[in-house]
């Protein structure tokens, strides 16, 4: 492995009138050393629950950095540590996620592209961990001029394992994240495809659906091809079914909330001339509002009870609750985007509405007040536009530097502001 220490290359900070201008000065100066930390990760993705690299890696920088009580192996591969400004003041929380997809980019063009085959960051959490690591670098320059103590939280497997009941944020939650000491807010970054380098999109209240995992296995009865009447056809149950579902969220649900129940996998029989006795498919839910899941459930049941009782089939239906919706602060919102606009310009930060996606940086919100915004990386002019969880997604790297200085500010202005 490479030397990853690039924080022994520390900033030098020229003399400078403000805090602010100082910050602005150390984020730039990192630039190249961010580029290079997120193509590390970015070349060496893990999955969920297997951030070994990862969590190692941001433990070694910490470590160099020569922050506190930095704790590994959290939930996993998780990690928190402190930074304690020299004046008293509030405990104030950043949150990273670490994990990569099951997303083959083989056909990336890029040079940094993922050494793991199968394995990709889509999603972005390369440059979330980068950019805390960055922020981490900055404020602990600026430690003397601090008042009071940032959490570092660095999470794993934000993308969902499945058969296992608790992990990701939940589960740093669990095991003590978000205690000695109780952070009195937490903000995150999520980069966004949507949103062009040099803004920053919020969003208040529901940001993010809840998700909830869907599994349905219609059994009927194995018989020959050629004799359908001798067996009870799973295919043609299914069939049947896949439509009546689909009239739940378009004939059945309240039309003005706003929600989505995709089938995306279907499996199942033995061969052409068999009438297939099993058939399952799997989904997912994603709605604003618990009493809306409620209605789902009853009424996803309701349909699949009708439509299988019709055909002498029986079915089994795994509904899992995930992740809940994501309830941004409007008031951390609200004090943060003059702070935003002053660390990148006139008009840098943008409004922007809710989106069907499940995130669970929510279960840290159901604990203290939080916000996530979400930093612009595309940037058409360099033919960066594909969307997260594909195959061609990539980031505008001068996103990095931008997401330090503009993070390191909401930080260190909440600090500032809650200091009394
Ligand atoms: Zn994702
Ligand atoms: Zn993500």
């Amino acid at each position: 492995m490479r030397a990853l220490l690039f924080f022994a290359a520390l900033a030098t900070i020229l003399p400078a009138q403000t805090l602010d201008d100082k910050i602005a000065q150390i984020a730039k100066s990192l630039q190249p050393l961010l580029v290079e930390c997120r193509r590390d990760i970015h070349m060496h993705p893990e999955l969920s629950n297997n951030e070994v690299r990862t969590g190692k890696l941001i433990v070694e920088k910490l470590r160099a950095l020569g922050l506190e009580d930095i704790k590994p192996n959290i939930a996993g591969n998780g990690v928190t540590a402190l930074l304690k400004g020299a004046k008293p003041g509030p405990v104030v929380a950043w949150r990273a996620d670490m994990d990569a997809l099951p997303i083959d980019e083989s056909t990336f063009a890029a040079p940094y592209k993922s050494t793991v085959k199968g394995v990709k960051h889509a999603c972005g959490h390369d440059a979330h961990t980068t950019i805390s690591l960055g922020i981490a670098e900055t404020l602990n320059q600026l430690k003397s001029e601090i008042p009071g103590t940032i959490k570092f939280i660095f999470q794993p497997a934000e993308e969902g394992v499945s058969g296992v009941t608790d992990y990701g944020a939940r589960l740093m939650i669990k095991e003590g994240a978000l205690e000695n000491p109780k952070p009195n807010a937490i903000f995150a970054f999520h980069v966004a495809s949507n949103v062009p380098t040099g803004k920053i999109a919020y969003t208040d209240n529901a940001a993010s659906s809840a998700s909830t995992g869907i599994n349905i296995t219609f059994k009927g009865r194995r018989a020959h091809g050629a004799y359908p009447y001798q067996g009870i056809d799973a295919v043609a149950v299914a069939s049947q079914c896949i439509l009546a579902l689909q009239t739940i969220h378009s004939r059945r649900i309240d039309t003005v909330n706003p929600s989505v129940f995709t089938l995306g996998t279907i499996h199942g029989g033995d061969r052409r001339n068999v009438i297939a006795e099993t058939i399952s498919l799997t989904g997912t839910l994603r709605t604003f509002s618990e009493s809306i899941t409620d209605q789902y459930e009853k009424m996803i049941r309701q349909t699949l009870d009708g439509c299988t009782s019709a055909m002498n089939a029986s079915y089994e239906l795994g509904f899992k609750r995930g992740n809940l919706p994501m309830l941004n602060s409007p008031a951390l919102n609200k004090a943060a985007l003059p702070v935003i606009d002053k660390a990148l310009g006139p008009n840098a930060a943008l409004s922007q509405g809710p989106g069907l996606y499940g995130e669970d940086f929510s279960a840290y919100q159901r604990v203290i007040p939080g916000t996530m915004f979400f930093l612009g990386i595309s940037n058409p002019a360099k033919g960066i536009t594909a969307g997260l969880h594909t195959a061609e997604f990539d980031i505008d790297e001068d996103a990095l530097s931008i997401g330090v200085h503009a993070g390191s500010k909401i930080l260190l202005d909440y600090l500032t502001r809650n200091a009394q």
